[in-house]
């Protein structure tokens, strides 16, 4: 007889696969994770030979903070598996409207200026966690008033802000995510944000979680849409999937669906994912109003991405410096923008003695979710990437536009990270959980996703001893 599922769950991103994998190794249950894409790994998805022969791009601009000491590469060693990682990168470079400045150029300082940084960096460093969380809901500018008095040292430490938060003023930037991702980079690289390329893209790390589902005997379901979370008196009793294929369109079908039984169900996909699965209407829902209010209300407060993949028959970028790029508002589109030479990284991504740039301007859900926005926006960061690297044009051998709507978790502003992020849990439903960037979780975006995937599988555990 097949033996019954353990748990079920929706989605094969880093924080879905890393509740499977844990669930596996440390509990031996069986699992059934479902993704509605061809392949696994969710917005971690690599291209390899695309978009020709020798170059390998990912969805768009990614690195990882932290690299090797990050909650991915924890997750990872948690189950056995080890990710191969690139360098830390030497330097971030901020356009300056005219050419790329360090960080410490853009901001000039006094001596006492720079030991009033230093003393800033070493405050932060000891930080408690729960003075971190008090500054949860409130700025980074009201932090920086009561805490340092030099202007350049405030100026500095809000650039700083703006490369992890990608928020360009100080004042919608959430204090407590700032402080603990400095603390968190301090304590263990002694930089304020270090951030690393896995030398297999970022498949390579969620290709390992994969595999130790499958050695245990679970199972990846690939292109199965999920339809629904099925409730029935107060619990989750599975999931309902569409039987067979169908001739029309996605817009016009209602598929014909069967049900999974489960003894759980994880939902690890984004929060603004959740109103296809779950029913939020008010006459029939089995979650209370409370929480589907909360969830409505912010499930737009997300950034966007709008950037190019660029492949170049020669490099513009040193190919031995290993940077990354940022500017606070670009010229021409005027938003923040973010970029780095993947192949000064590593080999795996460009042909010998070419380069591939990752590159993106980072918007709103507005910008992004409008097609006649998006398509006018990258026309003018077009005209922003000619001007920060001269020569460009000429070099381009291929070119990938790309956007996102919902790149990387809530946004990092007062009221959205921390303790006020939507928990792991469904009110009132013992046995329906979530996990990924969305839900509690600190870090940035793919270490929120690891480590919110790591404490959903404890919870579990938990309650799986707990009920022994
Ligand atoms: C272009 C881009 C650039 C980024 N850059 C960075 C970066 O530089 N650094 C960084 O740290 N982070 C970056 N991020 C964010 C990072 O990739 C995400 O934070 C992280 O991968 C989220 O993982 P997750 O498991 O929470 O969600 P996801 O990876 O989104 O996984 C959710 C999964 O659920 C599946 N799903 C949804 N609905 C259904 C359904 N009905 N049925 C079945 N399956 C379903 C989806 O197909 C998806 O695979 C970037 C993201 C993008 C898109």
């Amino acid at each position: 007889m097949k033996k019954k599922i353990d748990t079920i769950i929706i989605g094969a991103g880093i924080a879905g696969l890393g509740v499977a994998a844990i669930l596996s190794r440390e509990a031996h249950q069986k699992v059934l994770v479902i993704d509605r894409f061809p392949k696994s790994g969710g917005r971690m998805m690599s291209y390899d030979g695309y978009p020709a022969k020798g170059w390998r791009i990912e969805i768009g601009l990614h690195m990882i903070e932290l690299g090797e000491k990050s909650s991915c590469d924890a997750l990872n060693r948690r189950v056995g598996k080890t990710v191969s990682w690139g360098p830390f990168s030497d330097t971030v470079d901020i356009w300056n409207g005219e050419k790329f400045v360090s960080v410490a150029d853009l901001v000039p300082m006094s001596r006492e200026d720079k030991v009033a940084f230093r003393n800033l960096v070493q405050k932060i460093a000891t930080l408690k966690d729960h003075e971190i969380e008090a500054w949860d809901n409130r700025s980074l500018e009201e932090w920086l008033a009561e805490h340092v008095e030099q202007p350049p040292v405030r100026e500095l430490f809000t650039d700083l802000g703006m490369i992890m938060t990608t928020i360009p003023r100080a004042i919608d930037m959430a204090a407590g995510e700032v402080l603990y991702i400095a603390r968190d980079n301090l304590l263990k690289t002694q930089q304020v944000l270090q951030a690393s390329f896995p030398l297999d893209g970022m498949e390579g790390v969620t290709r390992g979680l994969a595999e130790v589902v499958r050695d245990a005997g679970g199972e990846i379901r690939l292109n199965c849409d999920v339809q629904e979370v099925v409730i029935k008196d107060g619990r989750a009793i599975g999931v309902r999937i569409p039987t067979g294929r169908h001739p029309y369109e996605e817009e016009y079908r209602i598929p014909e669906t069967e049900t999974i039984h489960a003894d759980r169900v994880v939902c690890a996909l984004p929060i603004y994912q959740l109103q296809k699965l779950l029913d939020f209407n008010s006459d029939t829902s089995p979650l209370p109003r409370w929480w589907r209010k909360r969830i409505t209300d912010i499930q737009h407060e997300v950034t966007g991405l709008i950037g190019f993949m660029l492949g170049l028959s020669e490099p513009v970028v040193d190919p031995a410096k290993k940077c990354f790029f940022s500017a606070l508002k670009t010229r021409h589109a005027g938003f923040p923008f973010q970029g780095f030479p993947a192949s000064n990284f590593t080999d795996h991504v460009a042909p010998p003695g070419k380069q591939l740039l990752h590159t993106d301007i980072v918007v709103e859900h507005e910008e992004a979710s409008d097609k006649f926005k998006r398509e006018r926006l990258l026309a003018l960061l077009w005209e922003d990437l000619k001007d920060m690297f001269p020569g460009i044009e000429g070099k381009m051998e291929w070119r990938l536009p790309y956007y996102v709507d919902g790149c990387d978790g809530l946004a990092r502003q007062p009221g959205l990270v921390g303790n006020f992020k939507p928990g792991l849990k469904a009110p009132g439903i013992p046995n329906l959980y979530f996990a990924g960037d969305t839900y509690l979780g600190r870090g940035l975006a793919i270490n929120s996703a690891a480590l919110s995937g790591m404490n959903c599988a404890d919870l579990i555990l938990a309650e799986l001893k707990k009920n022994k």
